[in-house]
């Protein structure tokens, strides 16, 4: 049968990963990169890949089957995901989870209107950690929830480091915890305080004529971002930054732990160890392009989220190949 045209809106780290992940799925062909810079400025990854202007999109709209957002959460995709879903089904990574069901609504009634379908929130963490919280607690309701983050590079608090006087560049990882998570998947449904959950590392390079204990006591102190956890500072040079952290790896744990009967503890683990956070989410955005494409043939219209898929819709083999060779 014929390919899945496939767009990317929006070619950043996450445009990038969803090139490479389109590659790598044979029921799946790229039509094209459209990006809000001048076209000419932006380099994919293959050399036969078009890009075009943002605004030819609308040109476009019976080339593409399915166009992914990779647009960023903060100030790109309240725009485009309402806009882009009126004229395409669309995948997006939307994560800033208290303003998720707001995003919804406004992306809804567009897709509706057009009788298109649009996934919002999909990746890892919303995405598979949701879709995992999500069987933890109907399996076992009787029980608690643990979300792990890391190891892994928080660009919000790589940020945060930044911005204060005498860093000159520095990144953050986020390590959850080696004991509290024994403790989780002993069964013991332990209380753990935000302190206890995650470690906070930082290696920094410092400006010219700044100080150490100066800077270190800046970061460890600073609201919200530091000073509910245990963070370490390490100063390293500008070359030993390049060298040794320009890679975004990330991942965590989701643990369920439940009660059947007094006696019985269950647990039930989800982890992942991702090499690249970005290649990573656009490999689940774009087995979650395959789904939409599906749904929207099967007339399934407007905003959906990872818990409105069925899992055989994200993959490539018939349901009935699935009930052969899986089941
Ligand atoms: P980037 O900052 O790399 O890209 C965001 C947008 O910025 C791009 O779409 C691009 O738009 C523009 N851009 C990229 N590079 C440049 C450049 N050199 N100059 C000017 N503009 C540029 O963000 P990411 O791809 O890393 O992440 C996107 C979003 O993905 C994040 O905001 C986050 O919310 C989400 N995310 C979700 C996850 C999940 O688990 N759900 C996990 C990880 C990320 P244009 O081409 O139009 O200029």
């Amino acid at each position: 049968s014929a390919q899945i045209r496939m767009g990317i809106a929006g070619y950043g780290n996450l445009g990038r990963g969803v090139e490479a992940a389109i590659a790598k799925n044979a029921d799946m062909e790229l039509v094209g990169i459209y990006s809000r810079r001048d076209p000419s400025s932006v380099v994919p990854l293959g050399q036969d890949t078009p890009v075009y202007s943002m605004d030819a999109l609308a040109a476009h709209t019976n080339d593409i089957d399915v166009l992914i957002l990779c647009g960023g959460s903060k100030s790109d995709l309240p725009d485009q995901g309402p806009a882009l879903a009126a004229m395409f089904n669309t995948v997006d990574s939307f994560d800033t989870h208290a303003r998720i069901p707001e995003y919804f609504a406004a992306v809804d009634a567009p897709a509706l209107a057009s009788g298109k379908t649009a996934l919002i929130s999909a990746g890892w963490d919303p995405g598979m950690f949701s879709i995992n919280r999500v069987f933890g607690e109907a399996l076992l309701p009787d029980g608690d929830t643990y979300t792990f983050w890391g190891r892994g590079l928080s660009q919000g608090h790589s940020d945060a480091i930044r911005r204060v006087a005498g860093v000159a560049g520095g990144v953050q990882y986020t390590i959850p915890s080696e004991t509290a998570i024994d403790e989780v998947r002993s069964g013991s449904r332990p209380e753990l305080t935000t302190r206890q959950k995650h470690i906070r590392e930082c290696f920094v390079v410092l400006k010219e004529g700044a100080r150490e204990d100066a800077v270190r006591a800046e970061i460890v102190s600073m609201p919200h971002y530091f000073d509910q956890y245990d963070t370490t500072v390490v100063f390293i040079t500008a070359a030993e930054l390049a060298r040794d952290h320009s890679a975004m790896p990330h991942g965590g744990f989701v643990i369920r732990s439940g009660n059947t009967t007094d006696g019985h503890a269950q647990v039930i683990e989800y982890s992942l160890a991702l090499g690249s956070n970005p290649e990573f989410t656009s490999s689940v955005l774009v087995a979650y392009a395959r789904a939409v494409h599906r749904m929207n043939a099967a007339g399934q219209f407007g905003a959906k989220t990872v818990f409105d898929v069925a899992p055989g819709l994200l993959s490539p083999k018939s349901a009935a190949e699935l009930r052969a060779e899986l089941l």
